[in-house]
């Protein structure tokens, strides 16, 4: 397609959820893939229910996932002045009319209607009134079709028709004269140029309507590919009972972008058995062609099992940074202790999310070290004294601090007593870490640095008894 102009149209009415995510990323690969313009609508004609601090999470769960838009964001709580004359230009051209039936009126047709076993919908008691009742409050209603078909052929979902005597004329203007949700939308996908809408499905039936009041508006009407829904493990479609919902929950869960990215675009859409994919892999490769027409299944495990991937293969520079932000969360402050990549080493193959990174990295940086007491009795015995005055000494007199001169030191002592290294290893793992669990004892010292490591090492004779 020429000039694809795409977009997102988020109702800010809360955090952005895995869903929304799903259909914001869909729309960026495609804008991405062809050089297109991704547009960024944020829809809160809904004044009671939109707030700011739901347009600012969202912004800022897009800006996190790297999803960046070249347009917008637009705003239509801003464009009021446009709905109005899109309003007036339908009701010149007679294909709205105003519409004066109470709501006891219509209470009562839907009522009759439901009796005599049809279809609720408004019977066109006010199209074409000739003598409208001055003074009295009314609606727009769009006149629409009562005959014939309205089909599309969405990119996912194939061909899709409706019956126009199926269809309601739409209310396009409330009495109090804001516009909705239908004729909102199409007035700015219409005037923004949009020519893919990329959806939840949850839209399909309000298709055929906004696909006739393009044409009465007298605009292209653009694809469509409507976005199959994500259920929870049970099923039901998905939300919080499910587990967090939100994509920056998952953030704060300690879960990396990519990784998100990654699992958002494989609900629903499949390149062989290809499960790892990187952004710009992505962009080469999505294809709507290749989303599936069926519900996708959350799965909280297989967003995990991407985490530690990304978590083992990051760079330790860039993970550094995003430890820091979760070190601070525990009081514990990187800055004069080990280099955070030399510690992010020490933990990638350790950790599926940065929560259980910086649990592990916490003995890197804290000042008070905590002991676990079944460790300290077990290994911090008096016969571990003189080996670990022995360390002291052996390391305290190392040029070259790294892991093989480390490491040299440990083998030298081991040798001289006939140990194997767990007899040193354990109890030096509880002296610098507090406990038996920790990356390999070399690395821990080459990490910890000689300062720490050393005083660490003498601050325990006294719990071997010394
Ligand atoms: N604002 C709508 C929503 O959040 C999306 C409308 C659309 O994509 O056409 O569900």
């Amino acid at each position: 397609m020429e000039n694809l102009r795409v977009r997102f149209a988020p109702s800010p009415t809360g955090y952005l959820h895995i869903g929304g995510a799903r259909t914001a990323l869909f729309n960026y690969l495609v804008a991405r893939k062809v050089r297109g313009t991704f547009v960024l609508r944020i829809e809160d004609t809904d004044v009671a229910r939109s707030t700011q601090e739901s347009v600012d999470a969202i912004l800022q769960a897009m800006e996190w996932l790297g999803l960046s838009y070249d347009e917008g964001p637009y705003y239509q709580s801003q464009r009021g002045e446009l709905y109005r004359a899109k309003i007036d230009q339908l009701l010149a051209a007679g294909r709205a009319y105003r519409c004066y039936c109470t709501a006891e009126e219509l209470e009562e047709k839907r009522h009759n209607a439901q009796a005599e076993g049809r279809k609720p919908k408004y019977d066109g008691t006010c199209r074409g009134l000739a003598a409208p009742p001055a003074d009295k409050p009314y609606v727009v209603r769009f006149l629409a079709p009562e005959e014939g078909e309205t089909t599309f052929v969405d990119r996912i979902k194939g061909a899709i028709t409706f019956r126009n005597e199926e269809l309601d004329d739409l209310i396009i203007q409330r009495s109090d004269g804001t516009p909705t949700y239908n004729f909102v939308v199409v007035v700015d996908d219409a005037t923004m140029g949009i020519n893919l809408v990329i959806r939840g499905d949850d839209h399909i039936n309000n298709t055929p309507r906004q696909i006739q009041l393009y044409q009465a508006l007298g605009c292209q009407v653009p694809q469509f590919a409507h976005v199959p829904m994500i259920l929870g493990a049970d099923k039901t479609r998905l939300s919080k009972r499910h587990g967090a919902t939100s994509v920056m929950a998952y953030k704060d869960l300690g879960y990396l972008p990519e990784a998100m990215v990654n699992y958002l675009v494989r609900l629903g859409w499949s390149h062989g058995d290809q499960e790892i994919f990187s952004m710009d892999e992505l962009v080469e490769k999505f294809s709507l062609e290749n989303v599936g027409k069926s519900a996708g299944v959350f799965n909280p495990g297989k967003l995990l099992w991407l985490n530690e991937h990304y978590i083992k293969t990051g760079d330790p520079v860039r993970l550094g940074r995003c430890l820091a932000e979760f070190l601070a969360q525990k009081g514990l402050d990187p800055q004069g202790g080990p280099d955070l990549p030399d510690v992010v080493r020490t933990l990638q193959d350790r950790a599926k999310t940065l929560i259980e990174m910086a649990e592990g990295a916490a003995f890197y940086y804290t000042k008070e070290l905590e002991f676990d007491g079944k460790a300290v009795a077990k290994f911090l015995t008096e016969d571990k004294i003189v080996l670990i005055k022995e360390l002291i000494a052996g390391l305290e007199d190392l040029e070259t601090w790294n892991v093989e001169t480390i490491g040299a030191v440990f083998h030298k002592i081991l040798a001289d007593h006939e140990l194997k290294l767990p007899a040193i290893a354990q109890p030096v793992r509880v002296a610098l870490t507090g406990g038996t669990t920790s990356p390999s004892i070399f690395d821990v010292v080459a990490v910890l640095g000689r300062e720490t490591t050393l005083k660490r090492l003498g601050e325990v004779l006294p719990l071997c008894g010394a």
